[in-house]
């Protein structure tokens, strides 16, 4: 059968871009691609760009603050001007969107700017009608965030209207504790809004180290955030031009602005998946087996809409292997085991590779090695942000099977211990990488005994156990 492509990709975000980009000019296929909204996905447009520049724009007073303790006695960082930042972000991400567009057009790919469903196995269908034809046909189409269903809950914000705020607000609410709700808390507030962090469980960052979420919660409080956990609005109402937030005690505030952090959805909807048989889970992701594959053989899914693990560079890494396997007869997996991330928060950034102090005391005997301290900078200048580094060696293997930090660069500094974890480096390998002198990250090569062991007996009979 003669297609109109080789390769049709829903989705101009990181995972399709990418896809669509080595599968046309590593591998000439002939490919397509649609995109409803701005090329560059979540992450380009309303995600992980503008939040970063958002976090070095929220650095400024405590970069005054400890500018001052260094001597500079007139430094100050405001006021801060909103729409002039705002005019800047936007030229910025139209010129990511132009670099995004003009490296598919230099590959041969043709844009669709439109919205598109799939209408068989083998066909897409565009918003204004026409029908194409591919061999393969790719779905990238990400996530959104998603209201946590309470009432008044349209009166509250989400990420991505974060970015397109005429006004910063004065007051503001926050509700989540992931990773959006702990970065727009300490974004908002650095840039001077008095900011309330409104959570149910007891310690932010679920699923990460828990001694790592504890000092995470410590240190957020420490920068200014109201934080409130085991707490959670019950409904919102308009007052005004401003929302009045009813707590579940019947007490009531009133704030500038509301922002549900309170995860994120599959764009799967209206799609026409199920309709032609591809399996869809609970929360409405693709499921996808190892080789990004759907229950439908031509139909592939890469990135948040398969719900796997929700971050950028994954989703560029599948996209980019599905291109390799499917058009290059180059099969590569995506391996999730190992991924480091980080989370852009203040005083310090968290960043976390490999297992949790949880999950290794599951998998065996380890040891663990944890450093708290005042880093020398933040201390001379006065402040009380500490830093926090933990390893986890498998006690058997003496492998380092897990590494979280709480300090200045914590994702710089992950990076490179991702590198060595994923060669397989043992407590010895870091031992004996002499010090780079005076840095946070020497911390990471001069912790020498164990602070605990945990996971059952240690294979040496001569030190202690868990
Ligand atoms: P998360 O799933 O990380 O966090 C959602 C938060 O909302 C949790 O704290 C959750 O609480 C809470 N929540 C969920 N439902 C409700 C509800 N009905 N009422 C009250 N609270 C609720 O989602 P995010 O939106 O923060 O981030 C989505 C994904 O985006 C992340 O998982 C990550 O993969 C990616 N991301 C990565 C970033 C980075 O790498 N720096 C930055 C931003 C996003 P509970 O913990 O109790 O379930």
């Amino acid at each position: 059968m003669n297609f109109d492509y080789d390769l049709f990709v829903i989705g101009g975000g990181s995972g399709g871009v990418r896809a669509a980009r080595i599968a046309a000019s590593e591998y000439h296929a002939r490919v397509g691609l649609a995109e409803e909204s701005r090329m560059g996905g979540t992450c380009v447009i309303r995600g992980c760009v503008p939040k970063k520049l958002m976090v070095f724009a929220s650095q400024a007073k405590a970069m005054a603050a400890e500018a001052r303790g260094y001597g500079w006695q007139t430094a100050s960082a405001g006021p801060f001007d909103w729409v002039m930042f705002r005019h800047k972000l936007d030229a910025e991400l139209t010129r990511l969107e132009g670099a995004y567009t003009g490296g598919l057009v230099a590959a041969g790919v043709a844009i669709h700017k439109q919205r598109a469903r799939v209408h068989d196995a083998h066909t897409v269908e565009l918003a204004d009608g026409q029908r194409l034809t591919a061999k393969h046909i790719l779905i990238a189409v990400g996530g959104h965030p998603q209201r946590p269903g309470i009432e008044g809950e349209e009166l509250g914000l989400i990420s991505d209207d974060l970015f397109l705020m005429e006004k910063l607000p004065g007051r503001v609410l926050v509700v989540g504790g992931g990773f959006i709700a702990c970065e727009f808390a300490t974004i908002l507030q650095g840039l001077g809004a008095e900011t309330v962090l409104s959570y149910r469980g007891d310690a932010v960052l679920r699923g990460f180290d828990e001694e790592l979420r504890r000092h995470a919660t410590e240190q957020l409080r420490l920068v200014g955030v109201d934080l409130r956990l085991g707490s959670t609005p019950e409904r919102l109402e308009r007052d005004g031009d401003r929302t009045r937030v009813i707590w579940p005690d019947g007490t009531d505030e009133v704030y500038d602005a509301v922002m549900f952090a309170t995860g994120r959805v599959p764009n799967t909807k209206g799609l026409g998946l199920a309709e032609i048989g591809v399996k869809l889970g609970d929360n409405g992701q693709i499921v996808v087996d190892e080789w990004s594959q759907t229950s439908v053989p031509s139909v592939f899914a890469v990135g948040d809409v398969t719900d796997r693990v929700n971050l950028t560079p994954v989703a560029i890494r599948e996209g980019h292997s599905f291109a390799d396997t499917v058009f290059g007869a180059k099969p590569r997996k995506v391996d999730h085991g190992l991924v480091g991330s980080a989370v852009y928060l203040r005083p310090h950034e968290v960043a976390t590779i490999g297992l949790t102090e949880e999950e290794a005391a599951q998998k065996g005997p380890h040891e663990v090695f944890v450093a708290s301290f005042r880093a020398m900078r933040s201390l001379f200048a006065g402040s009380d942000a500490r830093s926090m580094m933990k390893l986890l060696v498998d006690a058997q293997t003496r492998k380092v099977t897990g590494c979280h930090i709480f300090g200045p660069e914590a994702g710089e500094m992950i990076q490179l211990v991702a590198i060595s974890i994923g060669m397989g480096a043992t407590k010895a390998d870091f031992d004996a990488a002499i010090a780079v002198h005076p840095t946070l990250a020497e911390e990471l090569v001069t912790m020498r005994r164990p602070t605990r062991y945990i996971g059952g007996a240690h294979p040496d009979k001569t030190v202690g156990s868990a």
